[in-house]
């Protein structure tokens, strides 16, 4: 135990040395691709197996290899702070630069009051109460195993019709973003399972999102799938990624058939286009 404890001391005292030694941080926290931080990505950063990561002071998971996922929301500020603190207790802090992202904001102005904020029934907020918060409780699931590994692909081909981070602000009172990719394609158009999962949710016919799925990728990161037709998978299975999940449809609250896709890691809604590369042709 004491041959432990001494090295512990002369790894942080050269840790130190490297510090003063090397330019930038002293720091065993590394962003594996700076580059691509910007606003709603999914980036990787290297720990240490049992280390405790924060970003901007939400704690993170780490895998068991130390890997830790960093999802970079649509608001997030040009510059955040990574805080590692490892098993020995030494801790080291990572400022990671941010590309601040341009979304498009459609201002609506002169509307009546009761478009921009229907009245709506007991009844009927008593379901969307509900809907709601067995899609947050389906998405608190923490699954210990990086079903994400497998990468992601479109969970189906088409024109875009809808991009992550835009908004409409209606007599000055902005609404809530958009925070998924919306793909048209005919009502059956068979949509697939982005990465390998465990399907948590199926709501045949939400409120606002009508036939809606959510797909568990691990670590608290997962896939929503709105406005769907029909599906081919129940709650609890185990799809590899490319499995059929179900179809296309216009359910909800919804102008005509396409597929909304939404990826969330641990609260944080990133841009699924970001995730899953440029759309094959
Ligand atoms: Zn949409």
């Amino acid at each position: 135990m004491r041959i432990f404890g001494l090295s512990g001391t002369i790894f942080s005292a050269v840790a130190v040395l490297w510090g003063w030694a090397l330019p930038g941080p002293a720091s065993a926290l590394t962003i594996l691709q700076p580059d691509a931080a910007q606003q709603g990505a999914l980036i990787w950063a290297q720990s240490q197996p049992g280390a405790q990561v924060s970003v901007a002071g939400t704690p993170v998971p780490v895998l068991s290899d130390g890997r830790v996922l960093i999802a970079l929301g649509r608001d997030t500020p040009a510059k955040v702070t990574l805080v590692e603190t490892l098993k020995d207790g030494q801790t080291n802090s990572v400022s990671l630069k941010v590309k601040q992202r341009k979304f498009d904001i459609q201002r609506i102005d002169g509307l009546p009051p009761s478009k921009v904020t229907p009245p709506r029934k007991a009844d009927v907020q008593a379901r969307i109460d509900r809907e709601v918060a067995e899609i947050k409780a389906a998405r608190a699931v923490m699954t210990p195993y990086p079903l994400f590994d497998s990468g992601f692909d479109w969970p189906l081909v088409g024109r875009i019709s809808g991009v992550y981070g835009s908004q409409r602000v209606l007599n000055g009172s902005p609404k809530t973003p958009h925070y998924g990719v919306d793909i048209a394609r005919p009502a059956g158009t068979v949509i697939r399972a982005p990465a390998d999962g465990v399907v948590r949710l199926i709501h045949t016919d939400n409120y606002y999102s009508g036939g809606t799925l959510i797909l568990d990728h691990g670590y608290g990161l997962n896939s929503a799938f709105l406005h769907m037709k029909a599906f081919n998978v129940s709650e609890g299975d185990y799809v590899p990624k490319g499995f059929a999940l179900g179809t296309v449809g216009s359910t909800g609250r919804s102008t005509g058939p396409h597929l909304d896709w939404r990826v969330t890691y641990n609260g944080v809604r990133v841009d699924p286009a970001l995730v899953a590369g440029p759309m094959p042709k």
